[in-house]
């Protein structure tokens, strides 16, 4: 199986594998326990949340909350903010978040919110001076992805953190779940407040998440019980879950992947050789992720082509929104006004460290094919 879907989940990383079975079998104990067995745990904990303090560029381990998942630290990020902030009831988002802010700030809006959807253009792209205006006393919080997940444009956080600072007090969440792995991020060089990420995205397991909260914030936590993270978010510690993210968080700092020297060849493959293939998004490569191409091959039918790369042994995703019964673009290529014949045919090919050339090029050689062949059928 080739498997070009990165951004949706990753495999676990032999060594995270392996750091984390002694935590399911022999070191059981809980964090919080006052023995030893317990205290060589607290330990392992403490460790990981130095990883990934570590591999997110944070001032102080204290900064880092280890959640259940990507979602979590979106929802707590965003509801734990208004919590804290009654009197502030103005939100700032954009149209091309993942549904786990969007979804949030769609629900708040029915419960009287206000919320600002800042667009994008046809290349992705945030105008800064809109997010400037839409800022004022009321202003609770800006949520912002790093990376999109669909195209892999990313959002100048640390030039918004700036704009957020010199304009508002609002606090700035960034959304970093499709980022961490893929790129450099050092959060000491921004004035960014709450950032998430997630493990599953950077060969941690699935189940496993971390919020960032810069030194100084203390937002409310919806779990209430036991104390574990400081008091912070209650409920036992996942110690395996931890355990494998540490791991995972200190691979990425030691890796010397070429996942994006694969992504350019399949990418320009594709777009030179392959008619009405389009690049969804900017071509400038330093405004996207190394890893992500979201190509639409006009007037064909994605889940199609999914279809098809799915028979010959190849994992990709489209560009269509995930229920087969309705035929609806994806809200993210209709931000960016990718007309719905290029939105319906796209494909997100996602890379990732364990990819090779060899599956690069397989992909080179069948897909010219599989394309010709459903254009000649009118699919
Ligand atoms: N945010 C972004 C940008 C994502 O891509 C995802 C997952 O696809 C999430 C949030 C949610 O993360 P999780 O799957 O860990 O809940």
């Amino acid at each position: 199986m080739i498997y070009f879907d990165n951004n949706a989940t990753t495999q676990i990383a032999p060594e995270v594998f392996e750091a984390m079975t002694p935590f399911l079998t022999d070191f059981y104990g809980n964090p919080s326990s006052a023995y030893n067995f317990g205290r060589d745990i607290r330990q392992i904990v403490e460790k990981s949340r130095a990883e990934v303090a570590n591999l997110i560029g944070a001032n102080d381990t204290k900064e880092i909350i280890f959640t259940s998942c990507g979602t979590e630290s979106d929802n707590w990020a965003i509801l734990g903010t208004l919590e804290a902030n009654p009197n502030r009831k103005h939100i700032i988002t954009t149209q091309v978040e993942h549904e786990a802010v969007r979804k949030v700030c769609e629900k708040l809006e029915t419960k009287g919110f206000e919320i600002t959807w800042l667009e994008v253009d046809e290349n992705g792209q945030l105008n800064l001076e809109e997010l400037r205006n839409s800022l004022r006393d009321e202003t609770a919080i800006v949520s912002v992805m790093l990376a999109n997940n669909e195209t892999g444009i990313l959002f100048p956080v640390k030039e918004i953190a700036e704009i957020i600072k010199a304009n508002s007090n609002a606090l700035f969440h960034v959304d970093g779940v499709n980022a961490v792995g893929k790129i450099p991020i050092n959060l000491k060089e921004t004035a960014i407040d709450l950032f998430s990420l997630s493990g599953h995205k950077f060969h941690a397991p699935k189940g496993i998440g971390a919020l960032y909260m810069r030194e100084g914030i203390n937002l409310p936590s919806f779990f209430i019980g036991g104390g574990q993270e400081s008091g912070r978010r209650a409920g036992t510690e996942a110690v395996h879950q931890i355990a494998g993210l540490g791991t995972a968080a200190k691979l990425v700092t030691q890796s010397t992947s070429n996942v994006r020297v694969l992504r350019d060849k399949l990418e320009d493959f594709i777009l030179q050789n392959i008619q009405d293939a389009k690049l969804n998004g900017t071509t400038d490569r330093d405004k996207r992720l190394p890893n992500t191409a979201s190509i639409a091959f006009s007037n064909l039918n994605g889940e199609v082509i999914l279809a098809k790369l799915n028979d010959i042994g190849v994992c990709v995703s489209t560009g269509s929104a995930c229920n087969s019964d309705n035929h609806v673009s994806s809200a993210v290529l209709r931000a960016m006004n990718v007309p719905y014949t290029d939105a319906m045919g796209t494909i997100r090919f996602s890379l990732g460290r364990f990819n090779t050339e060899q599956e690069v090029d397989f992909v080179i050689e069948n897909l010219p094919r599989i394309i010709e062949d459903l254009r000649g059928m009118g699919l």
